[in-house]
């Protein structure tokens, strides 16, 4: 299974100049490595349309999406059914962001899952803890009880998994990358309670670490067979380090 790297540049850049530049740049950096890795970048909605015009072969997502079924009287919203037809496969959902800094509930995330998968977009379904003392195992598995709520099998295997700690965020405070170890443990537990309640298993869905990925440590994380890509945040918005991840990953054994 090929690696995958999600780029998530939340509220940057400032200009759709500036974001069409990186874009590109990246675009270039890829176009070597499409065989051996898979990228996908979650730009703010605001340019999806000309960056999809630029490359079709470059998969977008999202950054977000609405619960609502199909289109309508929702100001402010934007539905899946509306990002797919500008030709985004991907959306993020469950960013720590979204659920601390804007209120988002499990209930709301498994709303917008299921609206994601019934447009036929594929979520990215992020969970983790709030600080470094919490008691992981018992918060993740309360937040994928209620996300993967009613969800059927086939269904849950078209979600990629992804474990992204919110106190190792580079953005946090203190923000400081996980173990290795850690995330491996961490995506093993997130592995275990889907098979446990849905019999789905670790090999039909990707599993990806999020949380202070950079150019010194990707190697040490994506090395694990069993941590199928990088949610990566800050670092994706730092051009030759970005550039220079990709590299590091397709070189990966
Ligand atoms: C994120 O917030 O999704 C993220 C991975 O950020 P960073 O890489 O900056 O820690």
């Amino acid at each position: 299974m090929k690696k995958l790297i999600i780029a998530n540049w939340k509220d940057n850049p400032a200009t759709a100049k500036e974001a069409e530049e990186l874009f590109y740049f990246y675009y270039d950096a890829y176009s070597e490595l499409r065989d051996k890795i898979d990228l996908v970048v979650c730009p703010p909605a605001v340019y999806i349309q000309e960056l999809a015009a630029i490359s079709k072969s470059m998969p977008l997502g999202a950054q977000d999406v609405s619960w609502e079924s199909s289109v309508g009287p929702h100001t402010g919203e934007i539905t899946a059914d509306v990002l797919k037809n500008l030709g985004v496969e991907y959306v993020l959902v469950g960013h720590s962001e979204r659920r601390y800094g804007i209120g988002e509930s499990d209930e709301v995330i498994s709303k917008k899952l299921k609206a994601a998968l019934s447009a036929g977009l594929t979520p990215v379904l992020i969970v983790g803890e709030r600080n470094n003392q919490d008691d992981r195992k018992k918060i993740i598995e309360e937040q994928l009880a209620i996300d993967l709520d009613a969800l059927d099998p086939e269904s849950v295997s078209k979600i990629i998994l992804a474990y992204e700690p919110v106190w190792a965020i580079s953005t946090s405070q203190d923000g400081h990358p996980d173990t290795p170890q850690n995330a491996f443990d961490a995506l093993g537990e997130i592995k275990n309670f889907v098979f446990e309640t849905y019999r789905v298993r670790p090999d039909a869905y990707r599993s990806v670490y999020g949380g202070s990925i950079t150019e010194g440590n990707v190697a040490a994380f994506l090395g694990h067979d069993e941590i199928n890509g990088a949610l990566i945040g800050g670092a994706s918005l730092r051009k030759e380090e970005f550039s220079s991840i990709l590299k590091i990953v397709s070189e990966l054994k």
